[in-house]
């Protein structure tokens, strides 16, 4: 399918992604018009194998390198200097490339045996939940894909962190999946935030969203004072515990349009670890 262009759900450790060849330029467009997404925000690169990455990156530092050695298959994105091999229409017309290998086993075979790198974002429509189930692509995009690839849950739940290499100093695009402390003691260098004008297009502040409110607190007690504000609201489970916050954050999220609710309520966990990109999320999905 993926080699006759088409368009397929593949699941990942983070969240679904939308696959298409990446050198394939029609299946390539076919993937923001399935998504509604802008032609500007653009994709990431998924392989199989570190052997491919001087196919589609160059002048890659030595610090990235290390990190795509120690964290790949993971929840990690490089930003690098794309080569001529990588479309302009994957990277939204940027002389850089995003590029990851996905921890997921499946993915990577399907990968390994289309022979090129495919583009993927998120498999849901623009703004809204990212999927972690083959059921939430199906629900968002059924019937604008040719084929979705069920493989259960996504382990993490939350998008890669994204870590930009063309910068003098490495930047922090987006927290997610790899906690940048962790990346930080591996290469032993700060990895700054951006600073200015978001660098990550599609990076927008409004993102993630349900359709009810998402109402932020710092406390369970202030939440459940929250709770009685609402008349069908909930809290969202497992906020004292990261990884199961992260990998059910999408799912709950979902469910709570599903079932009606006016409002979720999220007690934000603190900026260490996962926690980080967990705020991030539940940040952008509480903006109107
Ligand atoms: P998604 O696949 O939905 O998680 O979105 C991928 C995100 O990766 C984009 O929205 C951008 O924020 C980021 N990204 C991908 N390629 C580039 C690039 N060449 N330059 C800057 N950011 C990028
Ligand atoms: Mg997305």
């Amino acid at each position: 399918m993926l080699n006759a262009g088409g368009l397929v759900g593949l699941p990942t450790e983070t969240v679904y992604g939308l696959a298409a060849r990446a050198d394939i330029d029609v299946a390539v467009a076919s993937i923001f018009r399935a998504k509604g997404r802008p032609t500007g925000h653009p994709l990431i690169l998924h392989i199989s194998d570190i052997a491919d990455l001087d196919r589609y990156a160059h002048n890659v530092p030595s610090s990235a390198l290390t990190l795509a050695q120690q964290c790949w298959p993971g929840p990690l994105t490089l930003l690098l200097h794309k080569t001529s091999a990588v479309s302009f229409l994957v990277t939204g017309g940027r002389e850089t490339v995003a590029i990851r290998i996905p921890a997921n086993e499946c993915a990577r075979q399907i990968i390994d045996q289309c022979g090129h790198a495919l583009a993927a974002p998120s498999a849901n429509l623009f703004g809204h939940v990212s999927p972690t189930t083959a059921k939430h692509v199906h629900q968002d995009l059924g019937d604008k894909v040719d084929l979705i690839v069920d493989d259960g849950n996504c382990t993490i739940g939350v998008e890669s962190t994204i870590v930009d290499f063309t910068t003098d100093q490495p930047q922090l695009l987006r927290p997610g999946g790899f906690p940048a402390e962790d990346l930080e003691s591996i290469i032993d260098q700060p990895i700054i935030m951006p600073s200015g004008e978001s660098r990550a297009p599609g990076m927008l502040n409004s993102h993630y969203a349900p359709k009810c409110t998402v109402v932020l607190v710092h406390t369970i007690a202030e939440a459940k004072r929250a709770l009685s504000e609402y008349d069908d609201a909930r809290i969202l489970d497992h906020w004292d515990n990261c990884p199961l916050y992260a990998a059910s954050l999408y799912t709950q999220m979902r469910q709570a349009d599903a079932d009606g609710m006016t409002a979720i309520i999220a007690v934000l966990p603190d900026k260490s670890g996962l926690g980080l990109a967990i705020r991030d999320r539940l940040n952008k999905a509480s903006l109107p």
